[in-house]
């Protein structure tokens, strides 16, 4: 959705960035003005009345972090070209984004392809970086044009060739993926020692390899894998010289995290600059960097059950459920190990006087539970917030930008395309978006 309401900057008052590059003066923070606008469309929300599925959880997407994100990116890494990886978070308005900030887009599927391609690009701003391909949808790719994708073993090679032999083939090798949250190597990636079999195979069914590609693997912690991965790259370019094919371009995958960002970049970065000449184009296909932050996402309390503190039987604790769980946007849990936060937005309790807790706002202790009926369904086992909560409050959980609701599932019937109002904290991306 977007709110029109919402993303008037005046009526919101002047706002600032609250990174480093201060792009506007301010009262109010990108972070005061998401909650501002989940605290005003939470007050829309009357629990005791309203229809089925009107309190359900919804987002705030700012779409002047995504730029932010870009900007900084930019700055740290200005020779090395962002494919957006789709899969991390395919909202439209993000790929909208991305599109006019001129990236490109890794694509994993044919309707990553599709969506990528609504926004008007070129087929050739798009890899199609899934070593492993559905024989249909290379078809497909070949119909549309999307000319560039990555291959690791032998019978891929034999399938584009007899599916789609003018493709531009990117080797994607393995790399050391050992400190990441989400690995990848043990599923994708030619080992070196099955690089030159591979370049020299292409090279007999006339194929043409243009590139290298590595996935240091999804959140990755040791930024010495991305030394080592365009270290071994650099003997695959040579490999492949000697056989004959022309590289051109070196892809260096995702794995960027929020935190880590200069401190990776400043590595890959000069060991870019060390190992490729100028001449050698290089790509990226971030995810989660882009749009982790963007997103907030609010829950409504549905349910409350009163239990004895489990390490003080004297005091009282809660279990919480809300509306959303681990099969839905908090999917992130068990697919990408995270750990969100919640954070109080609405407290009845709180506003009224004379209530106990808003004479002492002690910290109460819950536990968050999702919605369904699994076990497995829990969102934080332990957590200290000051109030009652009780049904019909709300929570709210920074961070769920990044693997959330492309993964959600229906499990016992409830929704997996919850709201999104999409706001803007800067005047740039409010410009390339028309906010
Ligand atoms: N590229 C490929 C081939 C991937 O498999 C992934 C994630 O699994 C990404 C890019 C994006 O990774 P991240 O979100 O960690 O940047």
């Amino acid at each position: 959705t977007f709110r029109k309401d919402y993303n008037s900057l005046d009526h919101l008052g002047p706002v600032s960035s609250h990174g480093d590059n201060n792009l506007l003066q301010s009262s109010l923070t990108a972070k005061e003005l998401v909650l501002d606008v989940l605290k005003k469309r939470a007050a829309e929300v009357d629990v005791d009345h309203c229809g089925p599925g009107e309190e359900d959880a919804f987002y705030v997407a700012d779409m002047g972090e995504v730029y932010r994100q870009h900007m900084r990116w930019k700055m740290n890494l200005g020779r090395v070209k962002p494919f957006y990886a789709v899969k991390c978070n395919p909202d439209p308005e993000v790929l909208r984004l991305m599109a006019q900030l001129g990236n490109g887009f890794d694509c994993a599927s044919k309707s990553e392809i599709d969506m990528a391609l609504q926004t008007g690009i070129d087929p050739s701003r798009i890899i199609y970086a899934q070593p492993c391909k559905t024989k249909s949808y290379l078809r497909y790719a070949s119909e549309v044009g999307v000319k560039q994708m990555t291959f690791d073993n032998a019978d891929e090679l034999y399938k584009i060739k007899a599916t789609f032999p003018e493709a531009e083939l990117y080797l994607r090798i393995l790399t050391d993926d050992s400190t990441s949250l989400c690995r990848l190597s043990m599923k994708f990636g030619a080992s070196m020692d099955q690089a030159r079999m591979l370049l020299e195979l292409a090279y007999k069914l006339e194929l043409k390899v243009v590139g290298v590609s590595f996935h240091v693997g999804s959140g990755a912690e040791d930024p010495r894998a991305f030394l080592k991965a365009v270290q071994d790259a650099r003997m695959v370019f040579d490999q492949a010289a000697e056989i004959g094919h022309e590289l051109h371009t070196l892809d260096v995958g995702g794995g960027f995290c929020q935190d880590t960002f200069e401190k990776f970049a400043g590595i890959l970065g000069e060991a870019v600059d060390t190992y490729f000449p100028p001449n050698i184009r290089v790509i990226a296909e971030p995810g989660r960097y882009y749009v982790a932050t963007a997103y907030t996402l609010a829950a409504n309390v549905i349910a409350r059950r009163d239990i004895p503190d489990p390490d003080d039987p004297s005091r009282d604790a809660f279990m919480l459920y809300l509306n959303d769980g681990v099969y839905g946007n908090f999917s992130n849990i068990i697919f990408d190990h995270q750990h969100p936060v919640a954070q109080v937005l609405t407290c009845a309790a709180d506003s009224q006087p004379g209530s106990p807790n808003s004479a002492t706002s002690e910290d109460i202790t819950y536990s968050i539970w999702g919605p369904t009926c699994d076990g497995i369904d829990v969102i934080s086992e332990r957590i200290a917030l000051p109030g009652l909560l009780n049904t019909g409050d709300w929570l709210y959980f920074e961070e769920m930008g990044a693997y959330t609701k492309c993964s959600a599932t229906r499990f016992n019937g409830f929704s997996d395309n919850h709201e999104v109002i999409y706001i803007s904290s800067e005047p740039g991306a409010s410009a390339l978006l028309d906010y």
